[in-house]
């Protein structure tokens, strides 16, 4: 535990780096300033969620039967070392630190292994702790804030944080990492059922699974992985309940299967790209080649981000209103073992699948009745179940988001959303652009808000990446002044 004596003697002289949210994409920002800094540096890691710090939303979860949607030779946290949580792991294997009750192919870890979600929760953890320990010969230090900010001010030539707490923080840089938002309620006839206690908005909150093992049946809006993990965990937990899913149009991800690496790619200097011709030659390669299409899918996907900026905007409202749920369901695959356990609860009759569009909810004494409109159909179906709960996925419109921090920092104008709606403006290096379209010198993202501008960019093998480029870029434009800690009445909340 860091003395207040040393922590301000600190201040006084260090550099200093706020990075908010430590999910993956904020920890890995932190454990490669730890590695790289060469001079006396604070990095404040500001985490709202005790059981999420190192973890963020993915990986803090407890439940075995949560797995990696990646395999585990894919999965480092550097992309310079790939095998090292495959290392990791291994080690962890064999001095009988990891459980992994889902291994089914064989029982030691290997490349195509898919691990506990809570597991790479540890590795990250793990990464930080070392980073963190190895960094102080330097003069390099890691605050770990277990708090909320809920207000940003940006000076001259420094940034104010406003803490939940009333602390405020100054420092030079700060790294947005608030990842992944609770999913928005769906628009409805009547979204008064919103506020009744039958209704799970946030899939990810606490409690959630305790609450739904009291009813009796259950309606999961989404047909995403997040629908996936919650027909698993209920199962697994007893629920003796019907599961209904509902999703407009009932498509479910894809089976992660063996296939063969293959040098597939599309002309990204073509005159005028389109989603329908690019699609076009994925279906022609496919069927002429005779290869798997997961095949074609990885082939493509470390070009995604240059293709996708070399669509217009159009086409690319186009893909999202067309193409999306189908590169979702292809490209966000489930493992095996994972696939086997949905099929085998369908086959049950525990899971039912709905297609069509839920319009209406009516709340009866014994439950509610949730009205689902099918497409090209003018009846509607009713489920009667006990409760509903959101998975439709991460709300990624932050002008649709109830959040203190982000409404403080909209009003500011200090992120600017992108047109799409799926993030915020982001240049190249990470920094965000503001409405009249200058680059921050201050404020800096990765991962998931980088969505409208990269669209591939939640996921690991991406934001590592990133994560090691940001560290690098704050680094060289850091410019040495002081940082200081003091209370938040002198910083205007919102
Ligand atoms: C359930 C799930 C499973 C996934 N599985 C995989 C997988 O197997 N492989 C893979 O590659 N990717 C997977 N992903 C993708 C995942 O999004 C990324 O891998 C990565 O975890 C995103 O990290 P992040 O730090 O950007 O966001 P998050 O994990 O969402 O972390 C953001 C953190 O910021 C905190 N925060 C937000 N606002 C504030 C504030 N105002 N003050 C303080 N703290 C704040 C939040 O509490 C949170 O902990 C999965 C995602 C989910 C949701």
């Amino acid at each position: 535990m860091t003395s207040f004596t040393q922590h301000s003697q600190r201040s006084a002289q260090h550099s200093s780096i706020a990075i908010i949210g430590s999910g993956f994409s904020g920890t890995m920002v932190a454990v490669h300033l730890l590695r790289q800094a060469s001079f006396p540096l604070t990095i404040y890691l500001i985490e709202a969620n005790p059981a999420q710090f190192a973890r963020g939303v993915a990986y803090s979860t407890d439940s075995a039967c949560h797995l990696l949607n990646v395999p585990a030779a894919n999965m480092s946290a550097f992309p310079k070392d790939p095998v090292h949580f495959l290392r990791w792991a291994k080690k962890k294997e064999a001095k009988g630190e990891l459980n992994v009750p889902w291994q089914t192919e064989s029982n030691t870890v290997t490349a195509t292994s898919f691990l506990p979600r809570g597991a790479y929760g540890d590795y990250l953890v793990e990464l930080l702790d070392n980073a963190e320990h190895n960094a102080v010969a330097n003069g390099v230090y890691l605050e770990r804030k277990i708090d909320k900010a809920v207000a940003l001010r940006i000076e001259p030539k420094s940034v104010m944080i406003g803490l939940l707490n009333g602390e405020h923080l100054r420092v030079q840089k700060v790294v947005l990492a608030l990842g992944n938002f609770p999913p928005g309620d769906p628009v409805i006839e009547n979204p008064v059922f919103y506020q009744s206690p039958r209704y799970f908005s946030n899939p990810w909150q606490r409690g959630v699974l305790q609450a739904l093992l009291k009813t009796t049946s259950c309606v999961l809006i989404g047909s995403g992985l997040t629908m996936v993990d919650w027909a698993i965990t209920l199962s697994n937990a007893g629920y003796q309940g019907v599961i209904h899913t509902v999703s407009r149009r009932g498509v479910w991800p894809q089976e992660h299967k063996p296939h063969k690496p293959l040098a597939f790619s599309l002309d990204v200097h073509a005159k005028s790209p389109s989603v329908r011709a690019w699609l076009h030659e994925i279906r022609r390669y496919i069927r002429e080649s005779d290869c798997d299409w997961r095949s074609v899918i990885d082939a493509l996907r470390p070009s995604i981000g240059i293709l996708w900026t070399s669509l217009s905007l159009v086409e690319r409202r186009r893909f999202l209103r067309h193409v999306r749920v189908y590169w979702d369901n292809h490209r966000h695959r489930l493992p095996p073992v994972v696939a086997e356990r949905l099929n085998e609860l369908v086959r049950s009759g525990q899971l039912q699948k709905h297609t069509g569009r839920i319009f209406s909810y009516q709340e009866t004494e014994q439950g509610v009745e949730v009205l689902i409109k099918q497409r090209g159909l003018a009846t509607a179906t009713t489920l009667s179940v006990s409760a509903v709960v959101n998975c439709s996925g991460a709300e990624s419109n932050y002008r649709k988001l109830n959040n203190l921090f982000v409404t403080c920092l909209l009003s500011q104008q200090s992120i600017e959303p992108d047109p799409l709606a799926l993030g915020l403006n982001v240049g190249s290096d990470g920094a965000l652009i503001y409405s009249d379209g200058t680059h921050s010198e201050c404020l800096y993202t990765l991962g998931p808000p980088q969505k409208g501008m990269l669209w591939e960019t939640i996921a690991v093998p991406e934001i590592r990446v990133q994560a090691e480029q940001l560290a690098n870029t704050l680094l060289t434009h850091l410019p040495n002044l002081t940082s200081t800690v003091e209370p938040l009445s002198q910083l205007e909340t919102v």
